[in-house]
């Protein structure tokens, strides 16, 4: 999987909103480590979390699986567009058939486990689903044979609050492997300085 963090809220725009309380915006150091202790103080410490709101990342997500996205369609607090299979599933179309032996071809479009026989039957799903539409048959029919190892991707944002609780979950040896991934992949995508608020959610990898 590829993450690309394309957007995020500078800090300085959390520390303000949380100054709007108090109206000590003369206190503020522009998003440096005054304000870097506030936003931890008040948003973590007192649980005033709704602050942490007001910082928001937009991530780029490529080559997850399907069967990741629908545990990540889970989590409500986040907003997803995602690559649709109704109107890219022609992708496919014009590939010569796949035997279980074309892994590296097959990768392209499927996320492998690294169990042998688990990654050959999510091949052999590939070529069926190959098969119905070099038939002819619709996007909007065939995509109900796709193996939940299809690979796809999306635009997804969350605002702080909410990302601490995904990685709070996510990153633990108790989520589904892909996705403990895809919460450290999304740890590692964010800038050096706001790191800080989530380290302390971090779990261990699988
Ligand atoms: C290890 C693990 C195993 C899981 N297994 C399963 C499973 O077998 N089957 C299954 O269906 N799901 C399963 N889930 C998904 C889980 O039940 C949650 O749907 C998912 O983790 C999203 O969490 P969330 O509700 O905290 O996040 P969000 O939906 O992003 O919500 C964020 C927070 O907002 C608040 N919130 C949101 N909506 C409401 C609401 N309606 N009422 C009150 N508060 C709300 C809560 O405080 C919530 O924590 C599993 C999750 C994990 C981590």
């Amino acid at each position: 999987m590829i993450v690309t963090l394309h957007h995020y809220t500078p800090l300085v725009i959390c520390s303000d909103a949380i100054r709007t309380c108090w109206q000590s915006f003369d206190k503020s150091d522009n998003g440096g480590e005054v304000d870097r202790a506030l936003i931890d103080r008040v948003g973590n410490k007192f649980k005033h979390a709704s602050t942490l709101e007001h910082i928001v990342y937009n991530f780029y997500i490529k080559g997850i699986s399907r069967a990741l996205l629908q545990e990540l369609a889970r989590h409500r607090m986040a907003s997803l567009s995602v690559k649709s299979t109704r109107y890219t599933l022609k992708e496919l179309k014009d590939e010569a058939p796949f035997s279980v032996d074309d892994k590296e071809r097959a990768k392209k479009y499927l996320v492998m486990t690294g169990v042998d026989m688990v990654d050959e039957m999510s091949i052999r799903a590939l070529e069926n689903l190959r098969a119905v539409l070099a038939s002819g048959i619709s996007n909007d029919r065939a995509k109900y044979c796709l193996p939940e190892s299809y690979k796809t991707e999306l635009t997804w944002s969350i605002n702080a609050r909410s990302l601490q609780n995904f990685i709070s979950l996510r990153s633990d040896k108790a989520a589904l492997w892909e996705i403990c991934d895809l919460a450290h992949a999304l740890y590692d995508a964010l800038p050096e300085d706001h790191r800080y608020l989530f380290e302390h959610l971090l779990k261990e990898e699988h």
